[in-house]
């Protein structure tokens, strides 16, 4: 299981809606909503 960065819901990284890919690495989203508030503005949701 994997951290959806946007709602911090646990997401399955086999079986999640969305994903994206961001400077290397790829995130996983619980819906295409979270996917795309990332999208627009993934650093807002990065922890470093
Ligand atoms: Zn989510």
């Amino acid at each position: 299981m994997v951290e959806d960065p946007v709602c911090a819901k646990e997401v399955d990284s086999e079986h999640a809606a969305c994903k994206s890919e961001h400077r290397g690495r790829t995130y996983y989203f619980c819906s295409l909503q979270c996917k795309q508030l990332f999208d627009s503005e993934p650093s807002a949701y990065i922890v470093p």
